[in-house]
């Protein structure tokens, strides 16, 4: 849609930035830490010193810190990150309000997601920005090398010296993140938005694949069939690749006159469905804190409830089960060729 279309519409243009709106040099003579060593963390580390950038790693003493030393990096306790200029923490974000660091008031705390800072978890009394990829961890390291990049979702929820929205898209801009386009958004939009996702978006539709597996089974449709349909095929994974690089309309052609008419012509049945009713529940327990405070006793009872939803929803049966078709049908198939 067009700037001009979103204006009379009455929509606001959401700030995009990209690589030119940042400047590395604003960080020079800065020491950079990254603390921990994970999916983002090792990532991070290697984006950010490949950019140019003086890092330095801060872990537990454990095989991620042994790992970040083989790759290059001086590694430290993560306390010790108190004395950088540019805190980046790549930590779950139920642990970073534990960690044991104090930074200075000068310094800049940045932070891969919004869930912290939205919810009161952390308050820092220095800077504090949110680089936040739309990419897996080990894939922000891929795209990076690709040179293709990724997009992120940047905003800033403490600014004491002036200087946090320049840092901030200095390190967006060496990790990668703002090569595709940065969304400006603060870290509450980002962490309802990100936990909408989870809990509205991918429920819904595993309730709807369900719905769809127990229909087809009924119909007598073989369930080798109907997960190929859903998954094993790619067939949808690679729908959405077009989708995303053509467009809603843009890739219909490549469906069949029947398969256009067929979605085109039933889509409006599943209007009356209110889905929204239980999202708009569940969002609200988002909004309020509810979720957070709930997440928070959970980590402090040591994850009972977790543990339980493992047990029941990831049971060995289901892995099985998995495994079998898989060792059976699609890209693990071995020794047919
Ligand atoms: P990981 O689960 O990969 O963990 C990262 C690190 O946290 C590890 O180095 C681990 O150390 C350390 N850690 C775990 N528990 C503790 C603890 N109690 N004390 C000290 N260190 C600890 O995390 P992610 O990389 O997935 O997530 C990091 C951040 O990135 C989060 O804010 C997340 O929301 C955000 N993010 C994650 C994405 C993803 O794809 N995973 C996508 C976008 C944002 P050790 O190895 O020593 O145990």
């Amino acid at each position: 849609m067009s700037n001009t279309a979103l204006r009379q519409r009455g929509l606001k243009m959401t700030r995009i930035y990209y690589e030119s709106d940042a400047d590395l040099s604003v960080l020079d003579g800065q020491r950079v830490a990254v603390v921990g060593y994970g999916n983002q963390g090792r990532s991070w580390a290697l984006n950010l010193r490949d950019s140019g950038l003086a890092v330095e790693v801060y872990t537990q003493a454990d095989a991620s810190r042994d790992q970040a030393a083989a790759e290059g990096f001086t590694a430290h306790d993560i306390k010790e990150a108190s004395d950088c200029d540019v805190i980046c923490t790549l930590i779950p974000d139920d642990v970073i309000p534990e960690l044991p660091i104090t930074p200075k008031p000068d310094a800049l705390w940045v932070l891969a997601s919004g869930y912290a800072a939205a919810f009161d978890r952390i308050d820092p009394d220095c800077d504090v920005g949110m680089v936040a990829p739309r990419m897996l961890g080990p894939e922000v390291r891929a795209c990076y090398v690709e040179g293709i990049g990724f997009i992120t979702a940047l905003g800033i929820h403490k600014d004491n010296t002036g200087t946090a929205l320049a840092r901030t898209l200095a390190i967006g801009r060496a990790i990668g993140g703002l090569r595709q386009g940065a969304i400006e958004m603060t870290p509450r939009q980002e962490a309802v938005l990100d936990l909408a996702m989870e809990q509205l978006f991918a429920p819904a539709m595993a309730r709807v694949s369900m719905s769809f597996v127990g229909l087809m089974a009924e119909a007598g449709i073989p369930i080798e069939a109907i997960m190929t349909e859903l998954m094993l095929s790619g067939e949808i994974e690679r729908n959405y690749r077009l989708l995303r690089l053509e467009g809603y309309a843009g890739q219909m052609r490549y469906h069949s006159p029947t398969s256009q008419y067929g979605q085109m012509s039933r889509a409006d049945r599943y209007d009356g469905i209110d889905v929204a009713g239980v999202m708009r529940e569940v969002l609200s327990e988002i909004e309020s804190g509810k979720f957070a405070d709930e997440w928070e006793a959970e980590r402090n009872a040591g994850y009972p409830n977790l543990q339980r939803l493992r047990a029941e929803k990831l049971s060995p049966e289901v892995v099985a089960f998995e495994e079998d078709l898989r060792a059976r049908l699609g890209e693990r198939v071995r020794g047919t060729t």
